[in-house]
């Protein structure tokens, strides 16, 4: 049975458009256009996943978050206007397992729906910290943490926004963090400048690939010169990859 979603959103053109992506990945969908009927649906069915914008009609969509949780472990992804960072905050908070910032690239949401399904999914066996067998490996760079992703020393934590090397903190831009979380996320897969153009920065940029040899300039400089590590490997006339070993 494919995973049903909710999608809450009042711009219809964009519900309508997240809607026919995710029946085209063969998802099942319901929408809502406004908190108060969005919370009636999710307190009634049983969703594997909500896709909730933060502005809506009679109830906000934190407000929908906080009165789901009451009596709900339905992940939620908050769609959030660009550079609210309260909103991601305090959603975080609320018990959101991620947030995608709007205008976004339809891949990124698609991605970050399939993290949330496999993290948090319905039917799937929880790793204990003791390792319980039986349960789905997890994808290489991902530890038994939820949103912790590694390699070697390095920690970028989802939740908390946060990375460490060795116990060191780095300090990232935004975009350094998305590139980072994308290269760690899709580790050993070669990702092309236009794959991770549009993961990191969406379509608006589009064309303008030397955006992200910069942003790997960026990284290389504040992780690869500091700790003396090869981690970001140029694939020539491919793209970029952080290999597992
Ligand atoms: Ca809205």
């Amino acid at each position: 049975m494919e995973a049903c979603i909710l999608i809450v959103e009042d711009e219809e053109k964009l519900a309508r458009f997240v809607e026919l992506e995710l029946l085209h990945e063969g998802y099942r969908v319901d929408k809502a256009a406004d908190g108060r009927s969005a919370l009636d649906m999710a307190l009634e069915k049983d969703y594997d996943l909500i896709l909730l914008d933060i502005m809506l009609p009679e109830l906000s969509g934190m407000e929908v978050l906080r009165r789901l949780q009451k009596s709900k472990d339905t992940p939620v992804i908050l769609l959030t206007a660009r550079d609210a960072v309260m909103d991601k905050v305090s959603g975080l908070d609320a018990g959101a397992v991620d947030y995608i910032t709007k205008p976004f690239a339809i891949e990124e949401l698609l991605a970050r729906i399939r993290v949330a399904l496999k993290r948090y999914g319905h039917g799937q066996v929880t790793a204990g910290p003791s390792g319980a067998t039986g349960a789905k490996d997890p994808a290489p760079a991902e530890s038994h943490e939820e949103g912790v992703l590694r390699w070697k020393d390095l920690e970028l934590n989802i939740p908390r926004h946060s990375v460490t090397y060795g116990g060191h903190s780095i300090d990232l831009t935004n975009r350094e963090f998305e590139m980072l979380r994308i290269l760690l996320e899709n580790m050993d897969i070669v990702l092309s400048r236009d794959t991770l153009l549009e993961k990191v920065c969406g379509y608006e940029y589009l064309g303008e690939t030397n955006v992200i040899d910069v942003y790997v300039r960026y990284l290389r400089s504040k992780i690869d010169e500091v700790f003396d590590v090869h981690m970001i490997q140029t694939v020539r006339g491919v793209g970029y990859v952080i290999k597992s070993n």
